[in-house]
């Protein structure tokens, strides 16, 4: 091999090994994607190899929302986690009644939706009590999980969460729909559909304002999750499996 062609051929390997570290840091940079926080008080997802993962929906109950959800997560045979807050509970009581009959799972999304960072301790216990109560009044159930308006935590709220017995669960960073913007229903189905990994917590609203584009994009999201294989669990299911 004359000189000149040996050197071409260095090139070109020098080329191919560019190429595979390429992918590699691909590779690394997509595994690398944060899923969640690290604190042992908060739940972001669950490590499991099993195809399974956790739907929430924040704010409600409300009557032009929820009871449409209810019936799309039950004709596909689905469950979910409804985080919801006192006042609208005290206003709506019949729909978080039906969420219980349908099997979901109710948990505490405070009572006024305040942000709990922002208050004090013995405020943060006092308005999460009283949703607690209504929500037990309404239901017969005292809810076990808190999700804090905004995603908001710091040691007062988890302090706070605590001393009312409820654990503290946020969403998936990677399947955060971002409905409440009204994205459209294309951008809603596929922040969830793109990166979605066994275990993920998939955050949508069934309140604070129209939920037109969530009820349009849930029943394309339970189609295609359910082809993969995937079922769906309650938050509460899902924590065991870890
Ligand atoms: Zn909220």
């Amino acid at each position: 091999m004359s000189l000149r062609r040996l050197w071409h051929h260095g090139k070109l390997v020098l080329a191919i090994v560019a190429l595979f570290v390429g992918m590699g840091e691909w590779q690394a940079s997509q595994a690398a994607i944060a899923r969640g926080g690290k604190n042992p008080h908060i739940t972001w997802y669950v490590k499991t190899r099993q195809k399974v993962v956790a739907l929430t929906f924040d704010d409600g109950p409300w009557k032009s929302s929820t009871p449409h959800i209810l019936h799309i997560l039950m004709d596909n045979h689905a469950v979910a986690t409804f985080f919801v807050t006192g006042e609208q509970v005290r206003r709506n009581p019949q729909i978080v009644q039906q969420e219980i009959r349908d099997k979901m799972e109710v948990g505490n999304h405070t009572y006024a939706h305040i942000n709990l960072a922002q208050h004090s301790y013995a405020e943060d216990v006092a308005d999460i009590q009283k949703a607690n109560q209504i929500i037990k009044e309404a239901t017969g159930k005292t809810p076990t999980l808190l999700r804090t308006p905004y995603g908001t935590y710091n040691d007062t709220v988890i302090k706070a969460a605590q001393a009312t017995h409820l654990h503290l669960v946020m969403w998936s960073w990677t399947e955060d729909t971002q409905d409440w913007s009204n994205p459209g229903v294309e951008t809603i189905v596929s922040r969830v559909l793109t990166h979605i990994q066994p275990g993920d917590i998939v955050l949508f609203h069934d309140g604070g304002s129209n939920r037109t584009q969530t009820i349009k994009a849930l029943p394309v999201i339970l189609k295609d999750l359910t082809l993969r294989g995937y079922r769906f669990v309650t938050v509460s299911e899902l924590i065991k499996m870890h």
